[in-house]
Parts: C-alpha cells; sequence; structure tokens
C-alpha cells in the first residue's frame, strides 16, 4: 500500500493566526471563547485543558461571567459585536481577514440595493455572522432550493468553505431562474479552501481511496470527503489514527491523504505514520 499527502493539506493561515493568537493569551481563565474556535475535537479539548471556557455554538445569546470574549475566525455580525460590548466585555477579535472579506461582500451588496442570497449551510456560525446585518437574504444550500426572487436586483456571495463547483451549480440556476434580475455575484469562497479543493482534485487522479482527516463538523473537511467520494474512490473521513480500520484498506491500493484547514499538523502526521503501519502490517502478511 502507498500513501501520497495532497500538495496541499491542514491548517490554513486563518486558523493558525487565531491560535497563535491564544498562546500569547498570558490568563485564559479570563477568556470566553466565542463558539468552538475550530470544528475540530482535538483543539477544543486542548483550549479547555488551558483553562478557556468555550461556548456551544448554539448558546451564544447568552453571556459568560468572563470579563474577555473571544471572537472566533468564522466572524460575527456587527449587531453581535455591539450587544457583547454593550455588556461590559473586552474582545478579543481572531476573526479570519477572508471572513471579513466576505461581510464586506455582503455589505457593498446591500448598499447596492440589492437582496442578499448567501451560498452556504444554514445555521453555520460564519452563515450567521454574515446574514445578522442584512435586511433581508435568502441562504441557499442547494440549486434546489434556489427561487424565483421577487427582488429586481439580487447579490450572491458564498460561505468561504463553500466547493467552488457547488457554488457554480448553485450560481447557474439562480441565474436561470431569475433572467430579469440584475445579479452581481462576488466569489467570497478563501483562496485556502479553495486550494486544498484543487489538490484534492489532483490527488484523486493519482489515488484508489482517500482518507480525509478534520473535525466531524468541520464544513471544508466535510466537502473534501464528498468530493472524493463523488468522485468514485472509497472515502473515509477520520478524525485522528484511532479513527483507522485496517480492515478497510487493501494492500494494492495506493492512498491519498489530505485534510481540512483546522487540522493540525501533528494530526495529519500522526494519520500518516498509522496509514504507514498498517502499509508495513500488509508486508509483513504477504512474505509470511
Ligand atoms: S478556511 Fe479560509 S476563511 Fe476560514 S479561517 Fe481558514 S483562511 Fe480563513
Amino acid at each position: 500500500m502507498r500513501i501520497v499527502r495532497a500538495e496541499t493539506l491542514g491548517m490554513c493561515f486563518g486558523v493558525r493566526d487565531a491560535l497563535k493568537l491564544m498562546d500569547r493569551i498570558a490568563d485564559p481563565s479570563r477568556v470566553t471563547v466565542h463558539g468552538e474556535l475550530v470544528h475540530n475535537e482535538v483543539v477544543l479539548v486542548e483550549l479547555n485543558a488551558r483553562g478557556f471556557e468555550t461556548v456551544d455554538e448554539s448558546k451564544r445569546e447568552g453571556l459568560s461571567n468572563r470579563p474577555d470574549v473571544l471572537i472566533t475566525a468564522h466572524g460575527v455580525s456587527d449587531r453581535e459585536r455591539s450587544r457583547l460590548e454593550a455588556a461590559g466585555k473586552r474582545l478579543i477579535d481572531t476573526t479570519c481577514p477572508l471572513v471579513r472579506r466576505a461581510h464586506d461582500a455582503a455589505l457593498t451588496l446591500r448598499d447596492e440595493g440589492r437582496h442578499i442570497l448567501l451560498i452556504g449551510k444554514r445555521g453555520h456560525v460564519e452563515v450567521q455572522g454574515l446574514v445578522e446585518d442584512l435586511p433581508g437574504h435568502d441562504v441557499i444550500e442547494s440549486e434546489w432550493e434556489v427561487a424565483v426572487y421577487p427582488h429586481s436586483r439580487l447579490g450572491v456571495i458564498c460561505q468561504t468553505t463553500s466547493t467552488e463547483q457547488d457554488v457554480e451549480r448553485i450560481r447557474a440556476v439562480i441565474v436561470e431562474r431569475n433572467p430579469d434580475a440584475n445579479i452581481r455575484f462576488i466569489d467570497t469562497i478563501c483562496l485556502p479552501t479553495k486550494d486544498h479543493q484543487r489538490a484534492v482534485e489532483r490527488l484523486i487522479a493519482q489515488v484508489d481511496a482517500v482518507v480525509v482527516v478534520g473535525g466531524k463538523n468541520s464544513n471544508n473537511t466535510k466537502a473534501l470527503a464528498e468530493r472524493a467520494s463523488d468522485r468514485g474512490r472509497p472515502t473515509v473521513h477520520v478524525q485522528g489514527p484511532a479513527d483507522l480500520d485496517p480492515d478497510w484498506f487493501r494492500p494494492e491500493w495506493t492512498i491519498g491523504l489530505t485534510a481540512g484547514t483546522s487540522t493540525l499538523d501533528a494530526t495529519i502526521d500522526a494519520v500518516h505514520d498509522a496509514l504507514l503501519s498498517i502499509a508495513a502490517s500488509f508486508e509483513v502478511e504477504a512474505m509470511a
């Protein structure tokens, strides 16, 4: 069994910068993380062990007793920022600049008098942050949800971790179903997500099966796994080496290894090492 790593995989600069900033926080017991810093269990367990408190993403409307609130790389709306500041919280902001860019795009389109269509996952924290400052919007998860909108001007943006193929498909249906509308699209998929997705395309061409490493709730990790699976490759999504089942693998396979943008280098290396061990066990069996 051979293992090939994707040319681009693992943690993006947005998540790395957020983690670096947290490393510099002297007293984590003052800080509440406003939702999951990243959708990655390994990272969250580490942060909690260091003394940070994490508010469940579905319970962010409450207020912690801690004085400092850390805004995650997913960002929040201006409305939410104001609510926290009005409650006397000191904000530590790790919003990724590429999420900010998506906010700016939404506000530009709003200021042009457009109704915003956001291609993304309904209820995802980044999507919540993007739409909360808008007077009106629709979130679209698939082409089946595209409607005929009663607005003459439409503005289309996307969640930063959407896949290019999904966005292209949905965008085409929006245009098709709203032929008389003035539609402006701003591509807000972030470059690291695109790089990961393009690298997985090249990887798929060289391998028989794919292992994707990342949090179960990570949107971009799930997208990588879906892409590999849609292209007909047996695919397994694991959070770490313990999730690998040696019986799933075949000695003759070349395995492609990729990982989402919130996956630690150490986790990827641990999965890679476990794959090498499985490969070595096949060699031992073949010699026996
Ligand atoms: S996935 Fe993209 S938008 Fe999200 S933190 Fe990473 S670089 Fe920023």
